[in-house]
């Protein structure tokens, strides 16, 4: 596409009105790099729209004038997916000032807010009506709801009630050719024909522009148990879990596999964390239960499963939380795992998936492959062990720049894609594809699943004007 020219923009900022757009290259900025700094682009001005209604004005103004439109929430994606290419042809779409929340209601469990609205806002609102909306994430403070759902954002707590997808219950949506779809409602069985909501969800905001929706909301726990557990494997780890869904069943929440030298980097690098158990141990589990009742006797029945892990073999050792610092203490211990890793120094991530109970295996081979391509690097495989994914991450090992780590990048996450391959896994479990994978999604998916999407792009964005080059290479 061509430069937009100045008389074009302005009717964009006419049709957005005083205070609907950022323009100087100051306010621009941090719209045109996203949050780790990875990509960069260019975009003349920042839409701001404040309802639907002007939403679909401007969405259909642009597909007139073929102006492409780049949605943005929170900008905390992990693949430049809110990222404007570097043409300055692309309009960013914000929807920070789209924050009302439209309704909760607690008698049909569900909550029903513009797309602008930050996560962590939506939790409180859930709270205060005495509801818990379970989507939790280390970006709860910025990321949007639009954004969770454009992403089908996956999170700690999917283990128990499932990724975006499965909260979302209606939606709102402006398709590129400025219609709106309207389907922002609460029920919960609707067989009327093809469910089309769903193709928006993780579309990453290149079928349309996802204004509002209406998302589950379910009993707040009453009783949570946490704690920090030492295991020989990640094959005990799957052990563990499996003996206390036996004991403890739906109340199991997150389960998350930490490695010792993630926990290493941790103390090292971010200030206050200290090692939870005496002993150094090869892996642990964070592990959350909860139940909706106060006098559930839910600590005892944790504590005995705990401890009937250790004396099975099954567990090395385990910490319990007796107080909310000391919960809030070992949560910390997870979540500032990618801080440390950044501290660590340049590496590699990648967010992959197989089905849980090849991972222990998974996570072998892998590491043998690593030790042949990157001998001096150390493998930070950890995450959401219960869900089969995991970052499988690699850090320099000795604080200084890896350069050949940073320099072989590409072979080695060929070779850790390939192995996904042939375990039939996942090269993007919770992170999406956006301008980072665009070529290994057409090398690792499904020809057949690959035109599907082509197809569907195709039908909904005939002009292709919709956050183009995200997820699939713009068409001739
Ligand atoms: C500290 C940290 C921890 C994280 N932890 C997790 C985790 O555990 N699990 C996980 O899944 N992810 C995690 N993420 C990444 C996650 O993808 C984002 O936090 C979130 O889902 C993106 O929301 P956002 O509002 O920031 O969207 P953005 O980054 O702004 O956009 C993401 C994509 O969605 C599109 N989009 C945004 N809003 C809309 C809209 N209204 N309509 C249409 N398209 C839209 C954009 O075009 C882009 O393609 C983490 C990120 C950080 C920084």
């Amino acid at each position: 596409m061509n430069p937009i020219p100045a008389l074009r923009l302005q009717a964009l900022k006419d049709l957005l009105g005083p205070g609907g757009f950022l323009e100087s290259a100051a306010d621009r900025a941090p719209f045109e790099v996203d949050f780790r700094g990875i990509h960069r682009g260019r975009t003349p001005l920042v839409a701001l729209p404040q309802s639907t209604a002007q939403v679909s004005d401007f969405v259909r103004h642009c597909a007139s004038q073929r102006i492409a439109i780049v949605p943005q929430g929170g900008n905390t994606g992990y693949c430049g997916g809110a990222t404007p290419r570097a043409g300055n042809d692309e309009i960013v779409l914000s929807l920070r000032r789209m924050t009302r929340i439209r309704a909760v209601d607690a008698a049909s469990n569900s909550l029903t807010a513009d797309a602008g609205c930050l996560l962590a806002t939506l939790q409180d609102a859930a709270a205060t009506a005495g509801r818990l909306l379970p989507m939790s994430l280390g970006s709860e403070g910025s990321c949007t709801l639009g954004g969770i759902i454009s992403t089908n954002a996956g999170g700690t707590a999917v283990l128990r009630y499932g990724m975006m997808r499965e909260l979302v219950l209606g939606l709102e949506v402006v398709l590129p050719d400025g219609r709106v779809l309207d389907q922002l409602t609460a029920l919960r069985k609707d067989n009327t024909g093809y469910d089309v909501k769903q193709l928006f969800i993780g579309a990453e905001g290149t079928l349309g522009v996802v204004t509002a929706a209406c998302v589950k909301l379910f009993t707040r726990p009453a009783s949570t148990a946490t704690a920090m557990v030492a295991l020989a494997s990640p094959a005990a780890a799957l052990a563990l879990l499996d003996g206390l869904r036996d004991s403890l069943g739906d109340a199991v929440t997150t389960f998350e596999l930490i490695p010792r030298i993630a926990l290493e980097f941790v103390c090292r690098h971010v200030p206050g964390s200290r090692d939870p158990l005496a002993a150094a141990h090869p892996w642990y589990v964070l592990l959350e239960v909860t139940q909706p009742q106060a006098d559930s006797g839910l600590a005892g029945q944790f504590e005995s499963a705990l401890a009937g892990a250790i004396d099975s073999g099954r567990a090395s050792d385990a910490v319990i939380a007796s107080s909310d610092a000391q919960r809030d203490a070992l949560w910390r211990l997870r979540e500032s795992i990618p801080e440390a890793q950044r501290q660590q120094g340049p590496g590699l991530k990648h967010d992959i998936s197989v089905e849980p109970s090849r991972l222990p295996q998974f996570i072998e081979e892998g590491r043998e492959v690593l030790a042949r391509l990157a001998p001096g690097a150390r493998l930070v495989a950890y995450g959401h062990l219960g869900d089969g994914n995991l970052h499988f991450n690699l850090s320099p090992a000795g604080g200084a720049q890896d350069t050949a780590l940073v320099a072989n990048g590409a072979t080695i996450s060929r070779a850790v894609h390939d192995l996904v391959a042939r375990y039939r896994g996942s090269i993007s479990a919770e992170h999406g594809i956006g301008q980072l994978k665009v070529a290994e999604l057409e090398r690792y998916e499904d020809p057949v699943a690959l035109a599907l999407m082509r197809s569907i792009k195709q039908a909904l964005d005939p002009l292709g004007i919709m956050n183009p080059g995200k997820v699939l290479r713009p068409g001739p």
